[in-house]
């Protein structure tokens, strides 16, 4: 911020800080965007046509998006006052870290991971406890449990882990649930979950019978390809999603989005075909950047960790150079999306001359 730019009344001197949510860069017309890990494919089935049908801008849409939780709540066997919508899984997050933190409480998560986490802490006013990954880039759940104290009222896990892709297993989980207080907030961030593949790992649904202090968070923005549409929900307790409710921004679901939400749900055998898809092409690149060199922690998302460390800068750079948009971590790594076959062919190509000159 120039000196200009200086806000001229009293702002949140926290948030004047804060930088603004970084986007992935929006692609030139020859390079890939790799950087946000949205979908190659296009809409499911239905979704255009069930999109132009939604005609009335004239009118709000649906408050609690109805339909969708009716939907929703079928699939999951679940009541419809235990699914929550929102304008992306992020704005739920914000409605949930909103209701249980404030000045002077803790939220733990793991670092690194989603990028928003550290921003919407700062927003609510509460403090981030960040607890670092383990060295195999997974999460540290013994030590997010120890991190945990009478001032903490929110722990996010987030498996697969956004940039890492490394997931949660089950068994983890259950013990990490064992040795968390059941008053604590705890949220599963299962934005990618459609593409885990390993039978191990954990899924949330099936766990809020057993966990009352459980909220799962999960997304039509990834596999199912809707990201500019903005849908997500969070599937929990009615008295913890009324809570997220009630911090949320009013009517800020449209209707165009819940109606692709639903027609992409009456669409699960070519969902779970382009899931397929990008699952198998995902563990291809990955068993090749590995014969090529590369140390990278087995992938469970829609993305793949290059952790390069100090040279993340001219990695990222020389991947930009050939056409390839990805998100760089510095100090830390590079993330990079699952996307079309070429882009990832192209990344095959020149991931080798760049493995071959590190030092
Ligand atoms: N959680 C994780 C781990 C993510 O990576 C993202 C998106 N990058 C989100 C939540 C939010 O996605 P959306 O708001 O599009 O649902």
């Amino acid at each position: 911020m120039s000196s200009s730019d200086q806000p001229s009344v009293r702002l949140r001197p926290e948030i004047v800080a804060l930088p603004a949510y970084r986007q992935g860069k929006a692609a030139e017309t020859s390079a890939f965007k790799l950087s946000s890990n949205e979908n190659p494919f296009g809409p499911l089935p239905g979704v255009i046509d069930a999109v132009a049908a939604e005609t009335a801008f004239n009118r709000y849409p649906d408050a609690t998006a109805l339909a969708l939780r009716e939907k929703l709540a079928t699939l999951y066997a679940r009541s419809v006052d235990e699914v929550h919508i929102g304008s992306g899984s992020v704005a739920i997050l914000a409605q949930l870290i909103l209701a249980a933190a404030g000045p002077g409480d803790e939220v733990v998560y793991p670092w690194r991971s989603f990028e928003a986490y550290p921003s919407l802490v700062t927003v609510a006013g509460a403090t981030s406890v960040q607890v670092p990954n383990r060295a195999d880039h997974g999460h540290d759940l013994t030590a997010m449990a120890a991190a945990i104290t009478d001032r903490t009222r929110v722990v996010i896990v987030c498996t697969p882990n956004n940039p890492t892709g490394n997931i949660v297993t089950a068994d983890e989980f259950d013990a990490f649930m064992a040795s968390v207080p059941s008053d604590l907030l705890v949220i599963l961030d299962e934005a990618y979950c459609e593409f885990v593949t390993e039978p191990g790992a954990v899924t949330g649904p099936p766990l809020l019978t057993r966990y009352p202090n459980l909220v799962v968070l999960r997304t039509f923005s990834k596999a199912y390809g809707l990201a500019g549409l903005r849908v997500g929900y969070a599937l929990g307790p009615v008295g913890i999603l009324d809570a997220a409710r009630s911090t949320a921004i009013p009517l800020s679901v449209t209707g165009q989005g819940a109606a692709a939400a639903i027609a992409s749900l009456d669409e699960q055998a070519a969902l779970m075909e382009r899931v397929g898809v990008l699952a198998a092409r995902r563990d291809d690149v990955w068993r090749e950047l590995t014969a090529q060199g590369w140390q990278i922690p087995q992938p469970h998302g829609n993305f793949l960790w290059l952790p390069t460390g100090a040279h993340t800068a001219s990695v990222a750079e020389q991947l930009g150079a050939a056409g390839l948009i990805v998100r760089a971590f510095h100090p830390e790594g590079i993330r990079i999306s699952i996307g079309e076959a070429e882009a990832m062919e192209k990344l095959l190509q020149i991931s080798k001359e760049i493995v071959n000159a590190l030092p």
